[in-house]
């Protein structure tokens, strides 16, 4: 059997219904995590964690905008399973807005309050109930190489993965006092239905692109290769490391916008 990284451990993770959360979810299970999938497309969420099994995944609704609803989720796995050691804050959503000049501040609005007060709420949340259990846990936030880029992506995405940087790098400074980790992953594209979504393609031809722009011969990166990386962040193999972003884009970044 292969060994079991996350034995013993209680993690959330927001999003889970589908894409790298799913993916995430199905990877920490495996590795014998207890897993809370906090997502608010109920049919799909349960359907992710029945599959899972409920000896080891379970599913809450909960909106992230909704500062309520996390904190009774992550009272949920405290009451359930009588302890936290991972959050990984991964729900998030990408709206269209072509340029600067049409920008929809509804739409930005929207785009800010999942990506930015939904990280927020996790890291505060998941954050005091470890503190109050003494857990030197693991906070993990699903950013994006939109979070280092000014050309990758609409203003209001752009600006919300900035943001989620910037809380990462704050609550790193803030809970690491209190032996718990704050790390994020930043991944280029990955075919699931946000980027189907917003760009009208089927997940092949979101495939084909990312790999034409991966530096690693056309190769294609996966939700699984995400969740590979969340797994290492949240396991006690990364235990001195905290504050970081883990880029996961096959070494386009550095190819295309490494400093001149
Ligand atoms: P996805 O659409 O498959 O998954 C996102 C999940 O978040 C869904 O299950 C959705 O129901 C959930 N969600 C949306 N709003 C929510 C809310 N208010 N409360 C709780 N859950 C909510 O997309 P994905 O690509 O797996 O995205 C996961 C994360 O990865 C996002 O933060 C996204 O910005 C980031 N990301 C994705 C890509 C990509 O190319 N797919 C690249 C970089 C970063």
């Amino acid at each position: 059997m292969a060994k079991q990284r996350l034995e013993g451990k209680v993690a959330i993770i927001t999003g889970a219904a589908s894409g790298i959360g799913e993916a995430t979810a199905r990877l920490f299970a495996s590795h014998g995590a207890t897993v809370i999938i906090a997502d608010i497309q109920d049919e799909l969420g349960k359907a992710v964690a029945d599959s899972i099994g409920i000896d080891k995944c379970s599913y809450v609704h909960c909106d992230v905008t909704d500062e309520v609803q996390v904190e009774k989720a992550v009272n949920y796995a405290v009451s359930k399973h009588g302890r936290l050691d991972v959050m990984y804050s991964n729900a998030g959503i990408f709206l269209l807005s072509p340029s600067i000049l049409e920008l929809d501040l509804c739409d930005f609005d929207k785009v800010m309050s999942v990506n930015v007060k939904g990280t927020a709420a996790a890291l505060k949340h998941a954050g005091r109930a470890m503190v109050a259990a003494g857990i030197r846990g693991s906070i993990i936030c699903t950013a994006s190489v939109a979070a280092s880029q000014g050309g990758y992506g609409p203003a209001a995405y752009v600006t919300s993965k900035h943001a989620v940087l910037g809380l990462v790098r704050a609550a790193a400074a803030d809970l690491g006092r209190h032996g718990i980790r704050v790390n994020s992953v930043s991944p280029s594209g990955v075919a699931t239905p946000l980027s189907c979504g917003v760009t009208g393609m089927t997940p092949e031809e979101v495939e084909q692109i990312t790999a034409a722009a991966c530096n690693l011969n056309g190769a294609v990166l996966k939700a699984g290769h995400v969740a590979a990386a969340a797994l290492f962040l949240a396991s006690d193999e990364s235990e001195i490391i905290s504050g970081h972003n883990l880029v996961i884009d096959g070494g386009n970044t550095v190819v295309n916008c490494a400093p001149s």
